[in-house]
């Protein structure tokens, strides 16, 4: 019964705090979101366990789980050193997107709510506004 699905990742390991999963089998996260309807207020770091809600998932991340070492921002989640920590923000958000093939067309789910986009370039802006929300 098992159909292949043809899964886009853009990092090798996947974050999903809906799920509570960190890892590389993106396929087990996206077969998980597409079975979520309502995606509930908080959401569960896979990384230290801590609740967090949803609308600030994204920014627990960036804020909790890198490390500077020198001139080089360490991504806690996947070991990854990135220059500059705009370049480790863009990196966490990656991180939190999959896309999946759907009839010939590419569908983008966000990790943190499950919600789908047609376009990698608006679930990464969907992140950015719905889950990296400062006070
Ligand atoms: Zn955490
Ligand atoms: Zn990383
Ligand atoms: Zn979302």
């Amino acid at each position: 019964m098992s159909q292949q699905l043809q899964i886009m990742k853009l990092t090798k390991v996947v974050v999903c705090p809906l799920m509570g999963y960190i890892g590389e089998d993106a396929a087990k996260v996206v077969e998980f979101l597409q079975s979520v309807t309502t995606p509930p207020d908080k959401v569960k770091c896979p990384k230290c366990g801590q609740e967090i809600e949803s609308e600030r998932a994204a920014l627990h991340l960036v804020t909790r789980h890198c490390r500077v070492t020198g001139k080089k921002v360490v991504c806690d989640l996947c070991g990854e050193r990135l220059d500059s920590m705009g370049n480790f923000m863009r990196h966490v958000r990656e991180h939190l997107v999959v896309g999946v093939l759907r009839n010939g067309m590419w569908i983008w789910y966000c990790t943190i709510c499950g919600r789908e986009f047609t376009s990698k370039r608006s679930v990464l802006v969907h992140v950015l506004k719905s889950h990296e929300v400062e006070d």
